[in-house]
């Protein structure tokens, strides 16, 4: 467990799939300001594991617009793609304690017989008792149960799932050998000792599996607070890879503001003409309250 005493660490952790968008300015601006706020450390983790999603450049473009708003992170950036032999390390922890199984199965097999769950299709446990050997087409599940697992986020209130009714077993390696973000975000959140994970709502269903691992692996508990989604004229969220929305890091102060509003904070004084002068603002008067807890 977290030790009251424990200090404040936050977090950004984009994936470069494409420039930074208003939507993950958002999340940026409200984990940085609220990190501020408890004169907290805040750091930057670039999610580059997936790389058949990264593009090239993004990583470099997203560094470039968030020094360019005036975000100040501590120590240097990390980046998952240098951790995948720790990531290995947890899932042999999680294979010999008997805590996941390979799965054989294909998408289309689950898709065809699996019902549509929180967070994708619901896993029915096929390949549970079936003692796969590994291959090079194979992900590897971890056992869920009916267990039920609650938090108390910030924005959002209590929240709690049964991940056994609600997802089932899900993949913490993918068939492509890939670590699952599910694993990955848990271990960087404890090797980067993470207490506060400030973050889109878009993750709050990926919440539970994540307090589940860290369960397991004896991780201490943090605190989550997750914010409204911005949605596009759809009524879909912005996602980097279809370019919506990019901010521009020639104009910081008008993304600022509008992100500060967007977050339902209370107008910043006419007076405020930079960067630096925004951002000691914000950090007095930055309220998690009054986020509106909205989820499309
Ligand atoms: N890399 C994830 C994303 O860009 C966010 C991870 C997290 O905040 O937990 O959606």
């Amino acid at each position: 467990m977290r030790q009251s005493n424990h200090p404040y660490i936050g977090r950004f952790a984009p994936s470069p799939s494409g420039d930074l968008h208003f939507g993950s300015l958002v999340s940026a601006f409200a984990s940085y300001a609220d990190a501020r706020q408890h004169f907290g450390q805040w750091i930057l983790r670039i999610d580059d594991i997936d790389q058949p999603r990264t593009k090239s450049g993004a990583a470099e473009s997203i560094i470039h617009t968030l020094n360019a708003f005036g975000f100040k992170w501590n120590n240097s950036i990390q980046w998952q793609s240098e951790r995948i032999s720790q990531y290995e390390q947890v899932i042999q922890e999680l294979k010999d304690r008997n805590a996941v199984y390979i799965c054989a199965c294909s998408r289309k097999e689950i898709s065809k017989i699996a019902a549509s769950g929180v967070d994708g299709m619901i896993y029915p446990g096929t390949c549970r008792d079936q003692g796969h050997k590994e291959n090079s087409s194979r992900a590897i599940r971890i056992r869920t149960n009916s267990e039920r697992i609650y938090f108390s986020d910030r924005v959002f209130g209590h929240f709690e799932q049964n991940l056994e009714t609600l997802s089932g077993d899900f993949i913490i390696r993918r068939a492509d050998k890939i670590t699952a973000y599910q694993l990955a975000v848990v271990v960087d959140d404890y090797l980067d000792q993470v207490s506060h994970v400030v973050r889109g709502a878009d993750l709050l269903m990926s919440t539970c599996k994540q307090i589940y691992l860290g369960g397991l692996l004896g991780y201490p508990t943090l605190d989550f607070a997750h914010t409204p989604l911005v949605i596009n004229k759809s009524g879909k969220k912005l996602s980097k890879s279809d370019r919506a929305f990019p901010v521009n890091p020639d104009t910081p102060l008008t993304a600022l503001i509008a992100a500060w509003r967007f977050l339902g904070q209370q107008d910043i004084t006419p007076h405020v003409q930079t960067v630096e002068e925004f951002w000691d603002e914000a950090t007095t008067k930055w309220s998690i309250q009054k986020v509106p807890a909205d989820y499309p």
